[in-house]
């Protein structure tokens, strides 16, 4: 008796709950219909954005060498070349944004003639210095690492940004440091451009290494130099004579001078001497002269020891690019 019950509860259980049981496999099917998968995916997040640098490809001559790479890439190698890695990250993004408009200013004004096929290289008489992580590193030590990641958010954080006049990218040149102010172009070269002009720009000698650096020349050795480069200087006699009508700027800047008889800009004497830049006075000490120096480089545009005191005293490099570049804006061309 009892057994039949159990067996008849058993078949009630089966008659009952099991079409339900099927039932439910029914509702979670494990192919979904042809209907859904033609609904479009929903992305787990956005997508990423386009980094206008990581998208952007360039030829570039390394030591004679011509490779292709992303601009992102060229550019972590101009900032590691052309500034300290342990300055400011705002004046490192001043440097990545400089380098990032001079590029984009020489590929839009035709490249250069000296590399036709390529859009930048790597000597810096004509384009950029160029490093690579490897030579960078050796010279960074411990601190390779954290510069690395400094300089890649400098660049990064300034994505396709450029130094523009009239919505185009300037001639964004720069130098190590000036006296108390910049130079105009057209005091430097002939061409005088609205966003080049002097300004002024905070760096000492408290805040810049070698800011005043003297060069000293025997007679024999300074004559040997002048004469190769002016083969038509007059020469004769103490070399206190040979230097007249030095014409200079306010901040020391010397724009003109007659050697000899001949007269050169500051900046091509500077170039024949070898001087550190184109602000500096000429002393004579019995048979030896001896040049003083202020600053380094040929004082126009941006000072990147300069826009590093900027940068310690809480200017960002927007700020600090429009300080160095009058009348200009920062934004993508
Ligand atoms: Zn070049």
């Amino acid at each position: 008796m009892g057994k039949q019950v159990a067996v008849a509860f058993l078949l009630i259980f089966l008659i009952f709950f099991l079409p339900f049981l099927w039932g439910e496999a029914d509702v979670l099917p494990a192919v979904p219909p042809a209907g859904d998968a033609a609904q479009p995916p929903v992305p787990d997040t956005d997508p990423a954005p386009t980094r206008y640098d990581a998208s952007a490809t360039i030829t570039v001559l390394l030591d004679g060498q011509a490779q292709q790479m992303d601009l992102q890439t060229y550019l972590m190698g101009v900032v590691r070349a052309e500034m300290p890695a342990a300055f400011e990250l705002e004046a490192l993004k001043a440097q990545a944004v400089a380098a990032r408009t001079y590029t984009l200013h020489k590929i839009a004004n035709g490249g250069s003639a000296n590399h036709p096929d390529a859009d930048a290289c790597n000597d810096i008489g004509c384009c950029q210095a160029f490093k690579s992580y490897e030579d960078a590193a050796a010279g960074w030590g411990v601190d390779a690492q954290a510069f690395e990641e400094k300089i890649r958010q400098a660049v990064e954080d300034t994505d396709g940004e450029c130094i523009l006049y009239e919505g185009e990218p300037v001639l964004a040149v720069f130098h190590s440091s000036s006296a108390g102010v910049t130079q105009d172009a057209s005091a430097v070269w002939s061409e005088s451009l609205p966003y080049l002009q002097s300004v002024e720009t905070p760096e000492s000698a408290e805040t810049v290494p070698n800011y005043c650096s003297t060069v000293s020349f025997s007679a024999e050795e300074l004559k040997n130099k002048l004469q190769a480069a002016l083969p038509e200087a007059n020469l004769s006699g103490s070399p206190s004579n040979w230097f007249t009508n030095m014409r200079q700027e306010p901040n020391g800047t010397v724009t003109a001078v007659s050697v000899g008889g001949v007269t050169v800009s500051g900046t091509k004497l500077r170039a024949i001497l070898e001087l550190r830049s184109a602000c500096f006075t000429v002393s004579f000490d019995g048979g030896t002269v001896t040049f003083s120096v202020t600053g380094y480089g040929h004082g126009v545009g941006m000072s990147q020891y300069g826009a590093n005191v900027l940068a310690a005293d809480g200017m960002g490099y927007q700020e600090i690019l429009t300080w160095y570049y009058t009348g200009t804006a920062i934004g993508r061309p």
